[in-house]
Formats: structure tokens, C-alpha cells, sequence
């Protein structure tokens, strides 16, 4: 399986980020290495200073599609989690300057923990899910998916213009603002409709 993350698809992030709004998706891809489940700890890389949270909604293909069109689209995906797309951003900020790839700051291992994946049919609306993570319970991020630029639809059926969507790979659709570090002994949990999908630690 792979994992597909949307960059720069929330407006109030791509500001914070100083980045103009894309005109397409942006999109970079993870190794299933990065996968971290079960609310197991995180344990913060030696190689950066700058670990920042990125929490994501996540869906799952649930079936296999090439070329997708857009209304077709809610056919691929039946369930959804919540991820973090964690990012060394000093290391990002870095490749960005010498205009190199971003695998070092994106793909390490443990670089998207997961929660445990829900029918989509148990959200009221998926297309409208307010989700946010708490750090030591304060929040952080808040987002909700209608301020998506991109919907999950539309993702589908741009991503799978270039690669082949297989059944089990997940698509992290981008984060809201509020992005920032988080340190050692930080406990991280982060919420979809108010249900509580991951609750872990930093070690
Ligand atoms: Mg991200």
C-alpha cells in the first residue's frame, strides 16, 4: 500500500505557510514505514530540532481505479481516520531552499501516525466533519472539511490521473492552521466529530 498526502489544501495553512493557494492539488507521497498505529509513542528523531504536527483527516480506497472521475469518486473510499503528517520542518524548510525533494523531512519512520479507521456512514456528513488535535489538552489545530480547498472527490480524481488508487492505500488530506512543534513527553490526541480517534505519546 502507499500513502498520499495533499499539501497546501486548507487556505488559513497555505497563509501560515506563506504559500500561494494552489490552482491543482499538491500532492507527495509516504511509506508505509511511517505508519504508526495503535496509539503506540512516537519517538522524536535525532536528525531534527523543528518536529512540527500536521493532523490530517485520512480515507481509505477501498477498491481499485485508475484515471477517476470526479462523480464516481465516493465510490473509492467507505472509511475514514484521523493521521498526523508529522514534518521536520527545519529539514523541509532546507530541501525547499536548495529545491530538493521533501523524503527526508516527510518519510521518516513514524511520520504518520493513525488512528483506527470508522465507516464513513457513521459521520454525520464527511464532507462537513469538524476534527482538531489536543497537545497536553489545550487545542492546537482546528479544521473542518467543507474549508477543504480540494474535496476528497476532487483528490481522487486528480491523483488518479497519474498513479493507480489499489485498495488500502490512504490519502492524508491536508491540515489547517495552527501547525507548530511539539516536544518530549507531549501527549497528542486528536478528535473527529468530538469522537476521540488517537491519544499518544512523544517520547
Ligand atoms: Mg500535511
Amino acid at each position: 500500500m502507499k500513502i498520499i498526502c495533499i499539501g497546501h489544501n486548507y487556505a488559513d495553512h497555505a497563509r501560515e505557510m506563506s504559500s500561494p493557494l494552489p490552482l491543482e492539488p499538491v500532492f507527495f507521497l509516504k511509506p508505509d514505514s511511517c505508519l504508526l498505529r495503535n496509539n503506540q509513542p512516537f519517538f522524536y528523531p535525532k536528525f531534527t530540532k523543528e518536529l512540527h504536527h500536521e493532523v490530517e483527516v485520512v480515507i481509505k480506497i477501498c477498491r481499485l481505479g485508475k484515471s477517476i472521475g470526479e462523480k464516481y469518486a465516493p465510490r473509492y473510499y467507505n472509511e475514514v481516520a484521523l493521521g498526523i503528517d508529522f514534518t521536520a520542518r527545519d529539514i523541509q524548510q532546507q530541501c525547499k531552499e536548495k529545491g530538493l525533494p521533501w523524503e527526508k523531512a516527510k518519510a521518516f519512520d513514524g511520520a504518520a501516525p493513525i488512528s483506527n479507521f470508522i465507516p464513513i456512514a457513521e459521520l454525520q456528513n464527511i464532507h462537513a466533519a469538524d476534527f482538531r488535535l489536543d497537545i497536553n489538552d489545550k487545542t492546537v489545530q482546528q479544521g473542518n472539511t467543507a474549508h477543504m480547498i480540494f474535496s476528497f472527490d476532487r483528490i481522487i480524481a486528480y491523483v488518479s490521473q497519474f498513479i493507480t488508487l489499489k485498495t488500502g492505500d490512504l490519502i492524508y488530506t491536508g491540515t489547517p492552521s495552527g501547525v507548530g512543534p511539539v516536544n518530549i513527553g507531549d501527549r497528542l490526541k486528536g478528535y473527529l466529530e468530538g469522537r476521540l480517534m488517537f491519544d499518544f505519546y512523544v517520547r
